[in-house]
């Protein structure tokens, strides 16, 4: 895209009306295409645990209004939808929409939390299993792997820590093919990252999400070409995009 080639502009953990965001896939696609600068957008809602916490506080909040989570009978229709989006977005805006998820476990016991983002995913994933299960699950399907926001820690009640995958990374990280370094305002550890592949990305949920970290890449806007430039990790940058950005 102009001014930042022969980078990619990409963003690959995106929500949207399918869980918890606030625009549906078409408005999503319709914001980042309009921008003129973005290359490669992940959709990648949540699947939530059966009794996820945060949930239940939400469905108490919103009067259960609001969906949070892509089950399994709604999956063939979430992947339809970014499917059918993905075409259009292509078209109008020369923008590939990789389907993705993120295996999303909110526990009590918030040591053993992780919110993994699986892109390229073709089948359901459930949240209800160990995270090193996930990760075999997502390397069976030949899909990809981000440790998402794999360092916060928080002492807030309503918000949990997902530092599953981080604490425990000597033995899970070569199931692991990219580690966030930066979600949307937060920078996780880089220099401690430094020996894992990595990631920014704005963990998408409003418009203003739009401005955040966001992940440059050099590689052909397929998705195979760039899941190899991810896993090989050599032409990638962090970079924050600002509200203002020359169009
Ligand atoms: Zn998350
Ligand atoms: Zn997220």
């Amino acid at each position: 895209m102009p001014g930042y080639e022969p980078f990619l502009l990409c963003d690959f953990h995106v929500h949207t009306t399918w869980s918890d965001g606030r625009l549906s896939i078409r408005e999503v696609v319709d914001l980042y295409g309009q921008t003129g600068r973005f290359d490669v957008i992940a959709i990648t809602d949540h699947i939530l645990m059966k009794g996820d916490l945060l949930k239940r506080a939400g469905r108490i909040a919103s009067l259960g209004l609001k969906q949070f989570s892509v089950t399994p009978d709604r999956f063939e229709a979430y992947l339809a939808d970014i499917a059918k989006e993905a075409e259009r977005a292509r078209a109008e805006y020369g923008l590939l929409v990789v389907p993705g998820a993120e295996i999303t476990q909110n526990n009590l016991r918030s040591r053993m939390n992780s919110h993994i983002v699986a892109l390229d995913i073709k089948e359901y994933i459930s949240a209800d299993q160990p995270a090193d299960d996930i990760l075999k699950e997502i390397r069976r399907q030949q899909a990809f792997s981000i440790a998402c926001h794999p360092h916060h820690r928080t002492t807030r009640r309503i918000e949990i820590s997902t530092c599953y995958l981080w604490d425990n990374r000597k033995r899970l990280a070569p199931l692991v093919d990219v580690w966030e370094a930066a979600n949307r305002d937060d920078l996780f550890s880089v220099t401690s990252l430094k020996h894992y592949p990595y990631v920014a990305n704005s963990d998408f949920h409003k418009a203003k999400h739009l401005y955040s970290w966001k992940t440059l890449l050099k590689a052909d806007k397929n998705w195979p070409a760039v899941a190899a430039a991810l896993r090989a990790n050599i032409d990638v940058a962090l970079t924050l995009y600002r509200n203002g950005a020359a169009a």
